[in-house]
């Protein structure tokens, strides 16, 4: 992407209602703008972002045996009534009439929706276990919709529905959530730590919150900071091994790890004291078993292997992959702006061309820039005509991971600079090896 023919409306100015630096810094990036209270449209740098986080969620739960499918936003308040919670689910619901009166609603989440058909083309135990999720937009009428992205009215959800036959079939099933959430946290370069939770309106008894540490979090933790040490790496996992998901489990929820909703002082005083750490942290994703809480209302059953009809059991799970955006935001930036880690950033490097209309300095960046994409890389190259200080702002506040510099005097000795944006360590390199180099090869020119 050229920068010049790109749409990237930067922001002078810090925006004076952002309360909290990753709404700050996605205004003045350019990755959002507000449409109203609570409702975002994400600009083509956001949108980007985005993309890639919804990626790495597909992925993982492809990987781990979970369908994708796409349910619709509006749904029918029939199934809500069917279940109870039409009434239950209180102001936070957008209740909605269409033109021949009747009650819709644009959903908060899909429990309802995905059980009807399930119970409608699921009859067997043998047709079991089945998880389907979707990606789709969700709508909360938030009390107090703020932070930007993190607290949104209308928002992006992952949400998935695991069915099974028995209660210890679909604790595999909610053990294999969890596993899948740690993974896919990682690869955002995210240390998302599992808490014992509370299940709110969802209901069910068995509960994790997934919270990633920031000081503007909305939630107080309290764990035992041995937890911080664990890491799935590039660990296999059998997602179909219901003993090895298990034990992954226990080796991430052993340690002390609550929220201030389900803390236990006399549990967390019998962690040594130089290992108690408490703060404040963003809730990312939730998974919940809660067996046959809708199946029961909505009849929906199987006939199992002894031949008896059975209520389904169930669990949802969700990651928030808007308010994702934020908190990794929120992890990881600096003084000058965002720091995006590898896996999500919007572009993989920036090309500052510091003396645009110099035949040279064009020449070299064009270059570079062919080369980054034959090399399957998304750069974006700020060819505009701007002095050098603009451009590294803007570059630093975009947080890409790299940026190379050509500039006429590196050019006159043929070389461009290469600058990681984490480290801010910067070399020289040929102008052909700088691509190389972010790609981890050796060095050709
Ligand atoms: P919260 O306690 O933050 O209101 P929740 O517990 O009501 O969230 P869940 O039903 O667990 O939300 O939804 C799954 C995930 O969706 C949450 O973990 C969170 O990451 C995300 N999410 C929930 N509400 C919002 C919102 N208003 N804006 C952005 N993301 C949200
Ligand atoms: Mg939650």
């Amino acid at each position: 992407m050229k920068m010049s023919r790109y749409f990237l409306p930067i922001l002078k100015e810090t925006p004076a209602d952002a309360q909290i630096v990753s709404h700050r810094l996605m205004l003045r990036a350019g990755m959002i703008r507000q449409a109203s209270a609570g409702i975002y449209s994400w600009l083509p740098l956001g949108y980007r972002v985005l993309r890639r986080i919804e990626q790495i969620v597909h992925e993982e739960q492809i990987r781990a045996g979970h369908h994708p499918m796409l349910m619709p936003t509006l749904q029918s308040a029939d199934l809500w009534r069917e279940s109870g919670r039409y009434d239950d689910y209180g102001e936070e619901m957008l209740r909605i009439t269409d033109r021949h009166g009747r009650d819709m609603l644009y959903g908060p989440t899909n429990e309802e929706l995905i059980t009807d058909i399930v119970r409608s083309s699921v009859h067997s135990y043998r047709d079991l276990p089945l998880t389907l999720y979707h990606v789709q937009w969700k709508f909360r009428d938030e009390i107090r919709p703020r932070f930007g992205v993190m607290r949104g009215r209308e928002f992006l959800m992952k949400d998935g529905y695991n069915f099974d036959v028995d209660h210890q079939s679909a604790i595999h099933s909610y053990n294999r959530h969890l596993v899948s959430y740690l993974k896919t946290y990682e690869r955002m370069g995210l240390k998302a730590i599992p808490m014992r939770a509370e299940t709110g309106p969802i209901g069910g008894d068995h509960s994790h919150e997934f919270l990633v540490l920031a000081d503007t979090g909305e939630s107080g933790v309290f764990f035992d900071r041995r937890i911080l040490d664990l890491n799935l790496g590039r660990r296999q996992v059998d997602y179909d091994d219901p003993d090895g998901c298990a034990r992954i489990v226990d080796e991430w929820t052993s340690p002390y790890a609550r929220t201030d909703e389900t803390h236990d002082a006399a549990q967390f005083d019998a962690v040594p004291e130089d290992r108690r750490m408490s703060s404040r942290a963003i809730e990312v994703g939730q998974i919940f078993y809660f067996g046959t809480k809708y199946s029961e209302p909505m009849n929906a059953t199987v006939v199992n292997a002894e031949g008896k009809q059975a209520f389904l059991h169930m669990g949802s799970h969700g990651i928030g992959v808007s308010r994702l955006a934020g908190a990794i935001i929120e992890a990881s930036h600096d003084e000058r702006g965002i720091v995006w880690p590898d896996s999500v950033a919007p572009f993989d490097v920036g090309i500052v061309n510091l003396r645009q209309g110099d035949g040279d300095t064009d020449a070299a960046s064009q270059r570079i820039y062919n080369l980054a994409m034959s090399a399957g890389l998304d750069p974006l190259y700020d060819d505009r005509n701007e002095r050098a200080g603009a451009k590294f702002a803007t570059m630093d506040l975009i947080g890409l991971p790299w940026r190379v510099t050509v500039g006429p005097k590196g050019i006159r000795r043929g070389v461009v600079e290469l600058t990681s944006r984490r480290t801010g360590e910067t070399i020289e390199l040929k102008p052909g090896d700088a691509i190389n180099h972010i790609k981890g090869l050796p060095n050709e020119e």
